[in-house]
């Protein structure tokens, strides 16, 4: 069993705790807090021991009733990986520590791609992760753009992409973030960074994405045009996207054409905190318009995406799974990954 801690227990730290407690040959040993949260509360119940970085504040936690197993530190020396969650800028510092006890780290999207050094996405370069100590799991936008991007260069070659993210303005329990009433330019220049933060992973791809912030918490919304080398058909299209394990299609029949309508729908399909693991591409947006110039309206859920990804990266960094689709059909099975359509 890989020994796996969860520094940071966030948005996206709790996902991933809860994803590698669901694998077959992962254990979480811990996870951490900097204060008392009802994330700490739930950390206790799910029965992860729970650890802080000052020890300080642990009369704090004992007065809550939350148990402390001790500091990050003595978290960090009982695993063989960590996963670091906390907020984008705090893991560029943790760095140095990972580096003094010898640990394998994984950082997130809010992470420059320097900080690792290795940009992952487990379809497009999962064998080039195979033992390195550190990677870092590209952000939500951009897995949902590496995945799909990918996937249609691998089929029929990409001469260029252009895509505008409708980005959500906070998390749901996110309450100090906006907009409440404008769409914000994010930023009003252009490019955003999204293009080249998916250079980081597929230097190749001549992208140029724009983007903007609406008032929502569930989900980003993609519109990407594609330029492809190769003349191809809607419908050979389709059965790339049929095929790939983490591109989910909302079919028409549904009638989901938002992501109010999607957020139902996962729920109802008991995907946990409804969560969508996978990108949601539209299939009535699926376009291919004189051979080779495509269209789709794609939702990615910013909370969900990465986490199967990071199941991966632990298991290529460990080099304990050396064929991606190993490991992606282990993730995808443990989660319970049933596809949306
Ligand atoms: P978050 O604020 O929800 O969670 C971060 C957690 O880290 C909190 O529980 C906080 O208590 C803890 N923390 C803060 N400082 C710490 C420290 N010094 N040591 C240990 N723990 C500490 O943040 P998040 O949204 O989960 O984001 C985490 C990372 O994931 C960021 O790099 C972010 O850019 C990236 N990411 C976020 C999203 C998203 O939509 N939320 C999507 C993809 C990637």
């Amino acid at each position: 069993m890989i020994k796996v801690a969860v520094n940071g227990y966030g948005t996206i730290g709790k996902r991933v705790a809860d994803a590698v407690a669901a694998q077959p040959d992962m254990e979480v040993i811990g996870v951490s807090k900097t204060s008392v949260s009802a994330e700490a509360y739930v950390a206790g119940k799910r029965g992860y021991p729970l650890y802080i970085a000052d020890l300080s504040k642990k009369p704090e936690f004992d007065k809550a009733g939350i148990k402390v197993a001790g500091d990050v530190e003595a978290m960090l020396k009982a695993a063989d990986i960590v996963v670091d969650a906390t907020p984008g800028g705090v893991g560029a510092k943790n760095r140095t520590l990972y580096e003094k006890l010898g640990k394998k780290a994984i950082f997130q999207g809010g992470e420059g791609h320097e900080v690792a050094g290795f940009s992952f996405n487990a379809h497009a370069n999962y064998r080039e992760a195979l033992g390195k100590q550190f990677a870092r799991v590209v952000s939500c936008n951009t897995t949902g753009l590496v995945r799909l991007i990918h996937a249609l260069d691998q089929a029929f070659g990409v001469d260029r992409v252009r895509a505008v993210m409708v980005r959500r303005g906070a998390d749901p329990g996110d309450v100090k973030r906006g907009p409440v009433d404008a769409i914000v330019l994010n930023p009003a220049t252009i490019p955003s960074h999204h293009g080249p933060d998916l250079q980081t992973v597929l230097p190749h791809i001549n992208i140029v994405t724009l983007a903007m912030i609406v008032p929502t918490t569930f989900m980003h919304m993609h519109t990407i045009q594609m330029d492809l080398k190769r003349e191809t058909t809607r419908d050979e299209v389709m059965a790339v996207f049929e095929k790939h394990s983490r591109i989910g299609i909302v079919r028409k029949a549904t009638g989901i054409k938002s992501n109010a309508q999607l957020r139902e729908y996962t729920q109802d399909l008991g995907r946990p905190r409804t969560d969508l693991w996978e990108n949601g591409v539209f299939e009535e947006s699926v376009s291919v318009l004189d051979g080779k110039e495509f269209y789709c309206f794609q939702a990615i859920h910013q909370e969900a995406d990465v986490i199967p990804e990071n199941i991966d990266c632990i298991r290529a960094l460990m080099g304990t799974v050396k064929d991606p689709e190993e490991s992606i059909r282990m993730t995808d099975r443990a989660l319970g990954l049933v596809a949306i359509g």
